[in-house]
């Protein structure tokens, strides 16, 4: 058997498109055009790249590009004042601080400067405990990227066995409680967890985020499984994941590859969190204008 793919780059261009009138509707109308401030402190050049391609998007999608760059020895006084500045503007719908940032700085207590209702990169101590609570909030995007994912192949999240390898802040944790909030049985998995192959073969779904390259072999995955790979690795052939692609797609039912698996979805719900922050504010009492 071959597992079918779940092509992230199509899923991740209607979620887009879908997006862009969703946008045009919002502005028709409230008035508002979301708008995103990406931050930028120093040159580092994939931050760089990454931040070019979220400014982008978000043009495409019909919002406002905020961009805020800052220099490499910017103080934490310098980012503080910024980042309030920013909190404060109604025309600014999200605010997202692109890490990591020079060493300088103290990341947490920066990321704590914005205010839930703008968070999209939903890392802030109030979203996370409103995802906790499955409270109306933002989430972050990478993890929401695996439910889109998931949700748009018909996989059937509610009842489901998931084992989620991983309990980072950034993918392990949020992911594993958006499946929790959507009624999954969860394990997380982690390095300290005892013989990993047999807890991920009970599994309906896997969602691997490790970090390494290869981790989860065809041995790992009871047939039919459903099985999404979050991880990222740069080597001579390309990139991979964390998951050995082709013998996994032997056993699994369902697989996303990488590149063009997770990876997409990353801006996709960028943007989709950009808009519900507009939305939200505009709930909250207008806090956002045109
Ligand atoms: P991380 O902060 O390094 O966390 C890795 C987690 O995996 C930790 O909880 C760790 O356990 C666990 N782990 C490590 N080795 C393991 C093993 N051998 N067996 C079981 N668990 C193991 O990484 P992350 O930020 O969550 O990122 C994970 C991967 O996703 C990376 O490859 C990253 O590049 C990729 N990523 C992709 C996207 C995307 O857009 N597609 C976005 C973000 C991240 P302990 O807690 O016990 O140390």
């Amino acid at each position: 058997m071959s597992a079918g793919i779940i092509d992230g780059k199509a899923v991740a261009a209607s979620v887009r498109a879908a997006l862009k009138d969703e946008v045009a509707a919002f502005t028709a109308e409230t008035g508002i055009q979301p708008g995103l401030a990406t931050v930028l402190v120093g040159g580092d050049p994939a931050s760089e790249v990454y931040v070019a391609n979220k400014r982008r998007s978000s043009v495409v999608a019909g919002m406002a590009d905020l961009h805020q760059h800052l220099p490499e020895d910017a103080s934490q006084a310098d980012v503080e004042s910024l980042l309030r500045a920013l909190a404060a503007d109604p025309a600014v719908s999200g605010i997202l601080l692109q890490l990591p940032v020079p060493a300088q700085l103290d990341a947490v207590s920066l990321i704590e400067l914005i205010p839930f209702e703008k968070d999209v990169d939903g890392l802030t101590t109030m979203s996370v405990g409103l995802l906790a609570q499955n409270k109306a909030g933002l989430r972050p995007c990478t993890p929401s990227g695996v439910i889109e994912l998931l949700d748009a192949s018909g996989v059937t999240i509610e009842g489901a066995n998931v084992v989620v390898i991983g309990r980072s802040e950034l993918v392990g944790r949020p992911v594993a409680q958006l499946l929790v909030n959507r009624n999954a049985t969860v394990t997380i998995a982690h390095s300290r967890t005892r013989d990993l192959p047999a807890v991920c073969r009970e599994a309906d779904i896997i969602v691997a985020a490790a970090g390494v390259k290869g981790l989860v072999t065809a041995d790992y995955i009871k047939q039919g499984a459903t099985v999404i790979d979050v991880g990222i690795h740069r080597g001579e052939e390309g990139l991979s994941g964390d998951v050995a692609y082709a013998e996994v797609a032997e056993v699994a039912g369902l697989i996303t590859p990488v590149p063009g698996g997770v990876g997409p979805m990353t801006i996709a719900m960028l943007l989709q969190n950009t808009l519900r922050a507009a939305q939200l504010q505009y709930e909250l009492g207008g806090s956002a204008a045109s």
